[in-house]
């Protein structure tokens, strides 16, 4: 590619509005341009990279067996209410309706669609096992859609589906997927963890998260410090031995003082009957033009799975509780900030999701009623005060009771699940066995986050020139800056023939002919990232040389010309 007829939309000062060093350079290196809330254009330098993650995740998808097939992004309202979650899913889901006025969704998620397809197409145990999978955009009204592509609404999946006679065939297939996975993270230059999940909303029995560890991520992994054990915290929780938790007395000892309150008294505040208080319950603000809310969520659960903060809406709350500021939270709900309360029943309250901060508001429940308090944290110290409403804390001991706990920051790139038969009994899916009766199939999924693998190999890639890409996804493996080239006929026609040659062996090459400074377009080359620069100028040419640099090296060297091809090989 010449340089000269390609978009390279540099960018030199920092974008205000990203807070994360991948959506930085990602806007800076002009591979992402934002179109609106959580929605982004690719531009030809990002899409370059992305299509090089996709062919990467598609080689090891096609070596491990599975077929790819390619499923739309709408999908109709009687599949989601034949599975249940057109009721479960919530805001997330985006809904809508046609001309003729029928439910539709954008797919967050394909286990509706495929497993329609399947009981449809597939009829005998003999065509099992059999594994499907897509590369597709899919669609989540994300409540903190944030950090670029990292957490976009409209994102890239790699999603595959298994099928299965039975629960031992879907391990197999589970575990062919778990190797395959680390292959691809592998290929992708990813220093990354599999962990123990839990199944969220997908629900199902086993579960792997694969997240690059980065301090950016979203999500934290607990480590044991000895053993091999890892898993994401909130499954490390679940399976905490009971002995060592905290009790509710220990975690109200933190407490200075605690508002108390009764579930009726809650619930006139919050304007809900005590049974929706019980369940999950998110409380929006109102979006301004800039995509900005003061309050973003309200949440009440029953228990301590803090990922269900993603949770949805429920449906049943007429008018949302909105508020204005957080003195007007501490005000409506008598909360007092500086404090943490007992676990049990939490209350959160996530302001403003724009700036580095936000608050958190936690309530606890005993006999006697609720304990509302409230504190505030900087985004950076979140986790030290979601730490506190934990049960797995650093320094506690490892679940598997080897060693003691490292919790460390991860943005889970893919996950797997074992489905078991959810779907498939719900959509009635099955097929004549052996004895020709009907069987329902065993499934699993797996998913891959296309974009947010683009986003996370910058997050472990950069230094303060701009991006370090891993080779196997750099948009340009070689660039060639010519120096000079205008006025030089013997600069350009080096450059011309060197241009050739690395294309000809099959690189992927950047001629820089543009009519820059050197100094610009160093440092374009080095923002974008590309591996290796051979500099051809006149002074160089006089001794026979050229000047390669290795972005990751901090000197250049000098090549000989006719060296430069087995130096790069
Ligand atoms: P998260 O916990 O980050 O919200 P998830 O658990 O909801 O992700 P899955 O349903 O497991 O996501 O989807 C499979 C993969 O899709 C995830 O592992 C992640 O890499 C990617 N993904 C999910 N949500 C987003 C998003 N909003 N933007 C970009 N990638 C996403
Ligand atoms: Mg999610
Ligand atoms: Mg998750
Ligand atoms: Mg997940």
């Amino acid at each position: 590619m010449r340089a000269s007829q390609f978009l390279i939309a540099t960018i030199k000062e920092t974008p205000a509005d990203a807070e994360v060093i991948s959506h930085q350079l990602m806007l800076r290196a002009g591979m992402i341009r934002k179109l609106a809330t959580g929605l982004y254009t690719w531009l030809p330098m990002g899409l370059r990279v992305l299509r090089k993650v996709e062919a990467i995740i598609r080689e090891e998808m096609d070596n491990s067996g599975a077929m790819e097939v390619l499923m739309p992004v709408a999908q109709p309202a009687e599949l989601w209410q034949e599975s249940g979650r057109w009721e479960q899913y919530g805001a997330e889901l985006l809904r809508f309706n046609d001309r003729h006025g029928r439910d539709f969704c954008l797919g967050p998620t394909h286990e509706e669609v495929i497993t329609d397809l399947i009981r449809n197409e597939i009829k005998s145990y003999k065509q099992l096992p059999a594994t499907f999978y897509q590369v597709q955009t899919k669609f989540r009204d994300e409540i903190r859609p944030r950090f670029g592509v990292m957490r976009s609404r409209e994102f890239i999946m790699k999603d595959a589906y298994s099928f299965h006679n039975d629960q031992e065939s879907l391990q197999a297939t589970y575990d062919v997927m778990h190797a395959a996975y680390s292959r691809i993270f592998t290929r992708l230059g990813l220093d990354f963890r599999p962990v123990i999940a839990d199944t969220g909303s997908i629900g199902g029995s086993g579960s792997h998260e694969f997240h690059v560890l980065a301090s950016s991520g979203e999500d934290d992994i607990a480590f044991s410090d000895t053993s091999d054990y890892a898993a994401n915290v909130e499954m490390a929780e679940a399976i905490a031995p009971a002995g060592e938790r905290p009790t509710p007395n220990q975690t109200m000892a933190r407490v200075a003082t605690p508002n108390t309150h009764t579930i009726g008294e809650v619930s006139a505040l919050l304007k809900l009957n005590a049974e929706q208080i019980l369940k999950t319950l998110i409380v929006y603000g109102e979006e301004d033009e800039n995509g900005k809310q003061d309050l973003i969520a309200l949440v009440v659960r029953g228990d301590h799975q803090l990922n269900e903060i993603k949770a949805e809406k429920i449906a049943g709350v007429a008018s949302p509780l909105t508020f204005a500021s957080e003195e007007d939270i501490v005000a409506t709900l008598g909360c007092k900030p500086g404090s943490i309360g007992p676990a049990g029943l939490n209350i959160r309250v996530i302001a403003d999701r724009s700036a580095a901060h936000s608050s958190d508001f936690v309530c606890g429940a005993n006999e006697d009623g609720f304990h509302l308090t409230g504190s505030n944290w900087d985004r950076d110290a979140a986790f030290t005060e979601t730490a506190d409403i934990r049960n797995v804390v650093e320094g506690d001991p490892s679940p598997d009771g080897q060693g003691s706990l490292l919790i460390k920051r991860g943005i889970e790139v893919g996950h797997i699940f074992q489905l078991g038969t959810k779907y498939s009994e719900a959509l009635n899916a099955s097929v004549l066995n052996e004895n020709g009766k009907d069987q329902v199939m065993t499934m699993g999924c797996y998913g891959i986050g296309v974009t947010r693998v683009v986003a996370s190999a910058i997050e472990q890639n950069n230094d303060d020139k701009g991006i370090l890409w891993p080779a196997s996804i750099a948009p340009f493996e070689i660039a060639i800056v010519p120096l000079n080239m205008q006025k030089s006929e013997r600069v350009r026609e080096h450059a011309e023939n060197l241009y050739d040659t690395l294309r000809g062996l099959g690189y992927d090459v950047l001629l820089d002919d543009r009519n820059e400074r050197p100094g610009v377009k160093f440092a374009d080359m080095e923002l974008i990232g590309i591996p290796h620069r051979i500099v051809i100028g006149d002074r160089g040419l006089d001794n026979g040389m050229l000047e390669y640099k290795n972005r990751r090296a901090a000197d250049n060297e000098d090549i000989a010309i006719d060296d430069v091809v087995d130096f790069i090989q």
